[in-house]
């Protein structure tokens, strides 16, 4: 991105945008050395089922274990993987690797699911269902256990061909929900249309619940019209008893948030389940 044309056709850039590309330049290059000295790791987030009062499932989210600088988290990066490509591959590492994660657990707890972010980029060229079918095959785990997490702004861009790629994903018997709900632009022509098991109310509407009345009226009403579509209902972002109390008033299915517990490496997370008191929680 030029910004003025000088004379001889050569480019100029502010120093801003130049350190700016550089830096990602730079990015660029370490996230291509990272995807082949492996340095991904997965984080898994509880979600706990309010009525049954139990660990119903974990998010799996993607970690950078940088050598030099420690954990990174994914927005800071994950643009960068998008624009590059690269998230393919990393794409293809994260559900293979939440496939094992699951398949740890089921011996002990069978009634778990893990689920998986994914990008637009993946669902080209039927990339990710073709990733999915081969981790069924190499990974030998029930599919219903799987849960694919879409972001609104896919059904936008990829149109009528997501979906089809939606229902697809749906035949091989994984489950689907509709990520940060109520941020982007989905009409609900096509909610109705979706095979989505689940709707997550995002973050920033919870945020401010129970006292901020906008916050209150927009996940009220995100509740009800779930719920006369069927769907089953998680609020992320949930940290305090307060927004806990309101969300168990409206009859809000599932909850995720730092309040029950933070994202954490599969050792942790599998011994916070095995240690999971709700009393703890549910007072
Ligand atoms: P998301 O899918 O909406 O994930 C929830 C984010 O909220 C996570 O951020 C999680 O750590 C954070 N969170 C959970 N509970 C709380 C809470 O109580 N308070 C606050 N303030 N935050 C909470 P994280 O892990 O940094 O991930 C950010 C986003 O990056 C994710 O949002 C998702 O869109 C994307 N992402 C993560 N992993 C992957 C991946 O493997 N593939 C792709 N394509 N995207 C990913
Ligand atoms: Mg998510
Ligand atoms: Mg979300
Ligand atoms: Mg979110």
């Amino acid at each position: 991105r030029a910004k003025k044309q000088a004379p001889g056709g050569v480019a100029f850039y502010s120093e801003k945008e130049a350190r700016e590309v550089l830096s990602r330049w730079r990015l660029t290059e370490e996230l291509e050395r990272a995807c082949e000295q492996k340095e991904f790791v997965l984080f898994f987030q509880p979600r706990v089922d309010l009525f049954n009062r139990r660990i119903s499932s974990f998010e799996a989210l993607l970690r950078w274990r940088h050598p030099q600088k420690g954990i990174i988290s994914p927005g800071k990066f994950i643009s960068v993987l998008e624009d590059t490509g690269l998230i393919t591959k990393v794409g293809r590492w994260v559900v293979k690797e939440s496939a094992l994660f699951l398949k740890k657990l089921l011996p002990k707890h069978s009634e778990i699911s893990i689920s998986f972010n994914v990008s637009m980029k993946q669902f080209q060229d039927n990339h990710l269902l073709k990733v999915l079918e081969e981790t069924l095959r190499e990974v030998s785990i029930p599919p219903e256990w799987l849960e694919v997490e879409i972001t609104e702004s896919l059904f936008f861009e990829a149109g009528a061909q997501a979906s089809e790629i939606l229902k697809n994903i749906n035949n091989l018997g994984l489950k689907i929900a509709i990520d940060d709900f109520g941020t982007g632009y989905s009409s609900f022509a096509y909610l109705k249309k979706i095979p989505a098991e689940s709707l997550k109310i995002d973050y920033s509407f919870v945020k401010g619940i129970p006292e901020d009345r906008e916050d209150a009226s927009v996940v009220m009403a995100i509740v009800a019209m779930a719920r006369n579509l069927g769907k089953k209902i998680v609020a992320e972002g949930v940290e305090r008893r307060e927004q806990l109390a309101f969300l168990m008033g409206l009859g809000v299915d599932e909850v995720q948030g730092y309040y029950f517990a933070r994202p954490m490496p599969g050792d942790q997370a599998l011994s916070f389940l095995e240690s999971f008191n709700p009393d703890r929680f549910f007072r």
